[in-house]
């Protein structure tokens, strides 16, 4: 079962060469998006591992990780939790920055959202160098809540961000589809 479902959403990533810039290969999900029983493969097997991780609220990265992580997040019965890029939240914010190989981002999140108790899923569609979901963990745990796990679709294993999240999750789970 593990490997039709592989399979299937392997068949529905779209390798674009040289994309945003050269030397790159973008990992297009919108084929995914578009099939619906990929998709709700894809949602179905997020939601699993919200439920075997006990979270009890889903963050979603933006942009892609709200695409993925708002129906799983319906379908856990959690709430959802945008992570967005500075400057886009109306209220008040928790941020947290963190290195790109050429200056610097921010990250921001409703700091009314969490609260100690939570465990939350960090929800992308690609772990690449691991920076974006690295910042997040950090700022969930500044404001007081654990993580309960990390779930993406796919990860660029030559990039290395899983043994630098793993530093960061300290035991919970790295899940990639
Ligand atoms: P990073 O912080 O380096 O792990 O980058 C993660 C973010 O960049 C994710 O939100 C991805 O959506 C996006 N990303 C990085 N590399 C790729 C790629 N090759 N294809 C598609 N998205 C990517």
């Amino acid at each position: 079962e593990t490997t039709d479902i592989t399979t299937l959403l392997l068949s529905r990533i779209r390798d674009v060469a040289d994309y945003p810039e050269p030397g790159v290969m973008f990992k297009d999900i919108t084929p995914l998006l578009a099939d619906p029983a990929a998709f709700t493969a894809l949602t179905d097997a997020f939601a699993e591992i919200a439920e075997r991780t006990g979270a009890t609220k889903v963050v979603g990265l933006e942009a892609r990780g709200f695409i993925l992580g708002a129906p799983v997040a319906v379908r856990a019965g959690l709430g959802f939790i945008p992570v967005r890029k500075a400057g886009k939240l109306p209220g008040a914010t928790l941020g947290q920055a963190y290195d790109l190989e050429y200056g610097s981002a921010e990250i921001e999140v409703h700091a009314e959202d969490l609260a100690a108790g939570d465990r939350v899923l960090i929800v992308d569609d690609v772990l690449a160098t691991g920076g974006t979901a690295e910042a997040s963990i950090q700022l969930i745990h500044r404001a007081g809540a654990q993580v309960a796990g990390v779930a993406v679709l796919m990860e660029l294993g030559f990039l290395a961000g899983r043994p630098r999240l793993e530093a960061a999750l300290g035991g919970a789970p790295l899940e990639s589809l």
